[in-house]
């Protein structure tokens, strides 16, 4: 494949990054000042959308449908689509573009605010770093293509061929934005997700079920709790039991895709609600848990074998024999997928990434989904992530390094030209070609 900048354009393109980097900063302020947990997506996706429009794209408000619930590869919708949109921008209305740059606007939740140095939602710069909810995953993807299309623009590149670029909503929960969104016809030859990877190219996930446990009890006065059963207690035990099925598939399911990842299935105990007073027997728990599980197995297996589990130690308590636990589905419904490292669009990235650095990113898989899932498995097209270093994704203090924002907006405005140029040039994946 041929580099389809010169030297001179190069040169020009990354002084223009250089001198726009403040800008774009400050675009990933008021995304990160825009809280888009779910349900919560408008104000960010106008913060996205006026950022589009600047940049030179037509701009487009893709809906969520309800139907989407029933789409083969969907997961379980969690708050209703109404009013919530994904936020589509093109540079060409008439052909369809030969890359597609995907990005997803929601952030998870930072209930423990408290435990931040300082608002979650407040982006604050200290040593280098942005701090804030989303900042790293993924609000500094959104800035560092940002930065690579003023780069091209600054220093008067034209694109050569139609470019889209997708702000998709629940990635974090069903992946239910960009797969309503590829339904609608919004893909790419080639796709690229700014997701962060310290500028590393990560090609391959896990497969991830999100499941709701709730099981109950008598209810009743503390002095009743040893014959009413105690749901924190069932549950515990219950928990007790996943954790021996996570260790087992993590032993019993070696994949090559993940052989440098040392335990690729984590079963996350994520969230645990129960009781409201110190001196009653809680009706009922709950828990909500991302059971992480490996690429040959379809989600519903994946659920069937959890429901085993939780109901074969459930039938080994003398409570819970009598009130079986409720188990259901409740978000991601994710299959496993994977891009080989070999791929034109890996060897392409790398390319353009040594080209601007002089050092060759290295393939990588995780222990993670992302929506590159439905590229691959659903539509064969050749996608992969690629974005800044960051630290404490999802957790308190989540940040970016502002300098990999940079970095990777030059990588980028390398790598945007040659595969709009090269088009449709690639081989499409087979999904079942790794497995
Ligand atoms: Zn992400």
């Amino acid at each position: 494949m041929t580099d389809m900048l010169s030297d001179r354009d190069a040169t020009r393109i990354d002084d223009v990054i250089a001198r726009r980097a403040e800008a774009a900063f400050g675009f990933l302020e008021r995304l990160v000042a825009a809280p888009s947990t779910v349900g919560q997506e408008t104000e960010a996706q106008a913060v996205v959308a006026e950022e589009l429009d600047r940049l030179g794209f037509t701009v487009w408000r893709i809906p969520v449908p309800a139907s989407i619930a029933d789409d083969p590869a969907a997961g379980v919708p969690q708050v209703p689509y109404t009013g919530r949109h994904d936020v589509y921008g093109v540079t060409d209305d008439d052909s369809a573009p030969k890359l597609l740059l995907n990005g997803h606007i929601d952030v998870v939740p930072a209930h423990d605010a408290d435990l931040w140095s300082g608002d979650p939602f407040v982006p604050v710069r200290r040593d280098g770093w942005l701090y804030g909810r989303g900042a790293g995953d993924m609000k500094c993807g959104f800035a560092m293509a940002s930065l690579a299309l003023d780069g091209l623009r600054g220093a008067g590149v034209d694109l050569p061929g139609p470019l889209g670029f997708l702000s998709a909503i629940e990635e974090e929960c069903t992946g239910h934005g960009t797969l309503a969104a590829a339904r609608a016809g919004v893909l790419g030859d080639n796709v690229l997700l700014m997701e962060p990877t310290g500028l590393d190219i990560l090609v391959a996930g896990i497969g991830v079920l999100w499941i709701e446990i709730e099981v109950g009890s008598a209810g009743g006065h503390a002095e009743v709790a040893d014959r009413s059963g105690n749901p924190v207690r069932s549950l515990s035990r219950l928990i007790a039991a996943l954790r021996r099925f996570e260790e087992r598939m993590n032993e019993e399911n070696p994949d090559p895709v993940f052989a440098t990842v040392p335990h690729p299935y984590n079963v996350n105990i994520g969230r645990i609600c129960s009781g409201d007073w110190a001196s009653s027997v809680p009706a009922r728990a709950r828990a909500s848990i991302r059971v992480g599980f490996p690429r040959l197995w379809s989600p519903a297996q994946a659920e069937e074998a959890v429901r085993e589990v939780i109901l074969a130690e459930a039938a080994e308590d003398p409570w819970l024999a009598e009130h079986p636990p409720v188990v259901r589905s409740s978000g991601f419904r994710a299959e496993g997928y994977a891009l080989d490292p070999a791929h034109p669009l890996v060897t392409t990235v790398a390319a353009a990434h040594k080209a601007a650095h002089g050092t060759t990113p290295s393939p990588y898989a995780i222990g993670s989904t992302t929506d590159a899932r439905f590229y691959l498995n659903q539509f064969n097209r050749p996608a992969l992530c690629y974005g800044p270093n960051v630290r404490n994704m999802h957790g308190v203090d989540e940040a970016v390094e502002l300098a990999s924002i940079v970095a990777g907006a030059r990588t980028l405005a390398r790598v945007i030209p040659t595969l709009l140029a090269e088009g449709t040039g690639f081989p499409q994946p087979d999904p079942e070609g790794l497995r």
